[in-house]
């Protein structure tokens, strides 16, 4: 059972600002290139406190055989071996779509400190519906993110329409 998302609740969180929406578009385009590459279409990159993409990452699933390998758990696990926790509480991770509740678990241990997303979860669902390739999961993130010993700031959805395009064609 799915729901697919109602068109008048698409709309963008009023807190998504236009430098966040510049990096959403960066994660949408390695989204693209991930869908180039044999993965399935999400992208993901990390900001840090001075404004600079300093980490990208990519679906993995099927090239590396690792149904784990989505890209913020990919980001989150880098970031925390470069990075560490503490600095990592003033850097953004951007993702093509809300984290998933296993991704929301590694973004907060990493320390990450705050989340943007394009598509939310629910609009996720919609496109793949019931694809074993992907069958997604109806949990909100802030759920998860802001579950654990300390806040983590959560913006989305944003740019929906133009996150779901490289999900065009893809889900069975
Ligand atoms: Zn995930």
């Amino acid at each position: 059972m799915h729901t697919r998302p109602d068109p008048e609740e698409t709309m963008d969180d009023p807190q998504a600002t236009e430098t966040d929406r510049e990096f959403l578009r960066a994660t949408i385009a390695v989204a693209t290139r991930s869908r180039e590459h044999g993965n399935h279409p999400f992208g993901a990159v990390l900001v840090d406190d001075q404004g600079r993409v300093v980490l990208e990452a990519e679906n993995g699933v099927t090239t590396e055989h690792d149904m784990l390998s989505h890209a913020e758990v990919t980001l989150a696990r880098q970031a925390w071996r470069l990075f560490g926790a503490e600095r990592l509480a003033g850097y953004s991770l951007y993702t093509s779509a809300e984290p998933c509740a296993m991704c929301s678990g590694a973004i907060y241990w990493s320390g990450i400190g705050r989340v943007v997303y394009a598509l939310a979860e629910r609009s996720l669902l919609g496109l793949t519906g019931d694809d074993p390739e992907n069958p997604t999961m109806s949990v909100d993130s802030r759920v998860v993110l802001n579950g654990g010993q300390r806040a983590i700031e959560v913006v989305g959805p944003a740019l929906e329409d133009e996150a779901a395009a490289p999900h065009a064609g893809f889900w069975n």
